[in-house]
Parts: C-alpha cells; structure tokens; sequence
C-alpha cells in the first residue's frame, strides 16, 4: 500500500510539516538508487518487543536492497517501541507519531535511511476478509503490521497443514512483504521512478504501483492477508525482470 493520499488526507501531512520530511512514498527512491550523493544504506529497523522481525526477513531486505541499489546495506535492529497490543488497529497518525519517537536516524551526509518500523496489531484499513500487511506511507518508511502477518501465516508444524490451508510459513510472508514494501520506497511500479515497458496492474481493486505479473514481489496480493489462498505458500520475494529494469534504469 502507498499511503501519500492518505497522509494528506488523513491530516498527517500537517503533522509531518513540522521539520519532519514531507516525501510520499517513492518520491526518494533516487537517494537510494543513484550513485550520489549517498553512497551506503542504512537500515534502521525498530520493533515493538515480541513483534521483532524474522531474521530471514532481514536477510533477504539486505540482499534486495543491496542487488537493486548496488550499495552497502547496513542494518541496525532495535527493540523498545511502544506498542499498543497485538489486537489494535494502529491508525496512520499513531504509526507517524511512533516513529517522530523512535527514529533516530535520517538521510543524510553520504548515507541514505530506510526506517522500518514493526508493530505488533494491525492497520486502521483492516477489515475481516482481507487485512494490510505492511504499507509504505513516507518516502523513506514502511510499517509492518506483525499482528496481522502472523494471522496471514503458519506459524507452527507447517508441513502437516490441513488440506485446503495455504498459509505460507511466516517467515516466507515476511520476506516477501518486506521486500515489497521496500520495492515501493524505491519508486516501484511507476510510483517515482519511470517503467521502461508497461507492468503495472491496472485493476483499481488491486491498490496502486503494483505489478501485473503474479510471480513479481510486486504484486498487490503479496501484502494482504490473502497472500497464501492466492499465491500459495511460497509468494514471490524477488523483483521480476521488468521491476529490475525500472530500478537499473533509474540508477543511471
Ligand atoms: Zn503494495
């Protein structure tokens, strides 16, 4: 999900005014993916304690990132946000208002930052037949929504589901979403950086800047709760060839 509308819809915008940045998402995917000014990335990534992220999760971030920008990603983990329960709805605002408390670093001198911040409920959109997984709503932040991740997922014994159950083991949703998530903060698809052939769904049900290609990370189902009843248990978690051409064009 890409929440620029949103944000200025939601009144947030004016919250984010004050000297805060005001960028929506993909509207910096050039500080990350140009080789100047900033030359590493880092990854200032911040959980609520108990919604830490998987480790493979943050693996496969790094490896992304590092494949799509051809830079350093470095990664600093921390745990202390003020969560508000696993069974809350976080609103925008409250998901802003975390973040003006917890993050600590921003874009700057020869380094670019990407701030992804865990909560352990989920989002204010959510209703029972489908939830958001993650959104991001700045130019340089996504929030997960790990309440609703573990939902969307199995989370124990996963090869001895019962038939007809398509949950994707967690940390298979998570690879994918985050990396999802991070596709958008890079301008993907033709959300701030320009496609060089067209493939971008354009079904209004499936959300803005997404893929038309079912096996892109890029595709709209990858962060919904619906992601193992339609992509099965293991989503896309990679760019597919029309992505990365968007992203190496870009970086020239
Ligand atoms: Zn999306």
């Amino acid at each position: 999900v890409c929440l620029a509308a949103a944000l200025a819809a939601s009144g947030c915008a004016q919250l984010l005014g004050q000297g805060r940045d005001t960028s929506g998402p993909g509207e910096r995917a050039r500080d990350y993916l140009r080789a100047q000014p900033y030359t590493s990335v880092l990854v200032e990534l911040d959980y609520v304690d108990g919604s830490a992220p998987e480790d493979r999760a943050v693996s496969l971030l790094q490896s992304r990132l590092n494949q799509a920008t051809g830079k350093a990603i470095e990664v600093v983990k921390t745990g202390g946000v003020a969560g508000m329960g696993a069974g809350h709805r976080y609103t925008l605002g409250e998901v802003v208002d975390l973040e003006g408390k917890f993050r600590g670093q921003s874009t700057g001198g020869t380094q670019a930052v990407l701030y992804v911040l865990y909560v352990d409920g989920g989002f204010e959109r959510d209703t029972n037949e489908a939830k958001t997984l993650a959104a991001a709503y700045r130019g340089s932040s996504v929030v997960l929504f790990k309440g609703s991740i573990r939902e969307a997922s199995c989370t124990s014994n996963c090869l001895n589901l019962p038939v007809g159950n398509t949950k994707p083991p967690i940390a298979e949703v998570e690879e994918s979403v985050v990396v999802h998530e991070a596709g958008h903060i890079l301008g993907l698809v033709n959300n701030g950086i320009p496609m060089q052939s067209p493939h971008e769904d354009t079904d209004p049900d499936h959300g803005r800047h997404h893929s038309s290609d079912q096996g892109s990370v890029m595709y709209w189902a990858v962060e919904t709760s619906v992601v193992g009843s339609i992509l099965g248990q293991t989503p896309p978690d990679d760019f597919d060839a029309n992505d990365k051409a968007d992203l190496q064009a870009a970086r020239a």
